[in-house]
């Protein structure tokens, strides 16, 4: 590393006020923010990241998903992109940082960057994908993953994704057209807050992500018999709560069962008749099961099935289970996985290598391209709330991450 770029820092009061100024667009009495996509203050936010985008001297496009790309140029322009960014649509009733942090820290190092005069070898491009928080369509379009069915984007108060996809300057009849690849991105680092409270159990500064893990839904019908809850003797009883009760507590047990990082959860369940005199005819449930690793979740899953028949032979119901979902993990990549963890040893900041739970545009754009996400610590591990916090001095570490992590894959992917 060169003298003038190992000591290169951003300037984090200006990130700090750009993540308040953000905040303030769509914030509600209660302080929380709330820029749902599509909406008058996604626009309005949209356009505030984009101007800052221009004043950090990049190029900015918005492509047929609608994604806002900004372009620093790189000595090479015939090299693929180095490419960092997140999203600005929030849920209902956000904090101030998921997404927007991963944004504004995108800005703000090309800003740094461009005020020491400096021009990595690689283009630089800062994105803001399209409806993280809801469609998700704005990274799986790039990936060439979208829905080509325009009801499957259909808002919730009916408003078609081809009008959404117009307010915002994309276009739906020339969604392929957003698709990318590994020969114009290489690598994706997304700066993002933890959303959980791992970070912050082990005292580390820095999380280096591990990859995004995989996500499975099952629905789960368990049949049994409706009969007199004083007449039918115990062994005469086909009873689906009771079977109910037994996969509930076969899934927990999976859920802690090592090896493996995998959660397990059953958070639905609707029991019928439903009444105090009756044994259960009907359970219906769900099973949400997450890990990093496809083949584990695999081997995870023939497990639960086998539990199943047992449990049904052994309370003489049936047991079906509809797979409802299925999203594959997305591994980091070694090369920006390592470099991540590196530079935060460089910059003497405590890190701690955790797979992300929730999903994020770098599941997508992994896909791809090499990937690899920075955390910072969310206070109490609260998320998708007003009471989302990360300290000013945290998200000014992280961004230091990736600025000098950009700098060490610059050379590294020569
Ligand atoms: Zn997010």
């Amino acid at each position: 590393m060169t003298t003038t770029t190992v000591n290169l820092t951003v300037n984090g009061d200006r990130l700090n006020r750009n993540i308040a100024q953000l905040a303030a667009i769509g914030q509600l009495a209660n302080g929380a923010s709330s820029r749902v996509a599509f909406t008058p203050e996604d626009l309005q936010g949209r356009k505030q990241v984009q101007q800052w985008m221009v004043e950090a001297g990049m190029t900015t496009r918005v492509d047929a998903a609608g994604n806002i790309i900004g372009r620093y140029p790189g000595q090479n322009s015939d090299f693929p992109a180095l490419a960092t960014g997140s999203h600005i649509d929030t849920v209902p009733v956000a904090g101030d940082f998921d997404g927007c942090l991963g944004v504004l820290a995108g800005i703000e190092v090309v800003r740094t960057l461009k005020e020491h005069h400096i021009c990595l070898q690689h283009p630089l491009e800062v994105i803001v994908f399209t409806d993280e928080e809801s469609s998700v369509i704005g990274s799986k379009a790039m990936a060439g993953e979208a829905n080509p069915d325009p009801e499957a984007y259909r808002r919730a108060d009916g408003t078609a994704i081809e009008d959404c996809l117009a307010k915002i300057g994309g276009d739906w009849s020339k969604l392929p057209t957003a698709q990318r690849d590994r020969t114009d991105i290489i690598a994706f680092v997304e700066l993002h807050v933890e959303q959980g409270g791992v970070l912050e159990s082990k005292n580390a500064q820095i999380g280096v992500v591990q990859g995004v893990v995989g996500q499975y839904r099952f629905f789960v019908e368990i049949a049994g018999r409706a009969n007199h809850a004083g007449t039918t003797p115990m062994g005469d009883r086909k009873d689906a709560l009771v079977a109910a009760a037994e996969v509930i507590l076969a899934v927990n047990r999976i859920g802690f069962q090592p090896p493996g990082s995998q959660v397990a959860t059953v958070g639905y369940l609707k029991a019928s008749p439903n009444a105090s005199n009756t044994v259960a005819d009907k359970v219906e449930l769900t099973i949400d099961l997450r890990d990093l690793s496809q083949s584990h979740l695999e081997a995870l899953i023939e497990q639960m099935r086998q539990e199943f028949d047992a449990i049904a032979l052994k309370t003489n119901t049936e047991i079906a289970m509809t797979q409802t979902l299925h999203i594959r993990p997305t591994l980091a990549t070694p090369i920006v996985e390592d470099a991540i963890e590196q530079i935060a040893q460089q910059l003497n900041l405590t890190s701690y290598r955790l797979p992300s739970r929730a999903g994020h545009d770098a599941q997508e754009t992994g896909r791809f391209a090499d990937m690899g996400m920075i955390f910072v610590p969310s206070r109490n591990g609260i998320s998708h709330s007003g009471d989302e916090y990360t300290s000013p001095e945290e998200c000014t570490q992280g961004t230091n991450v990736l600025l000098q992590t950009f700098l060490m894959l610059d050379r590294l992917y020569q």
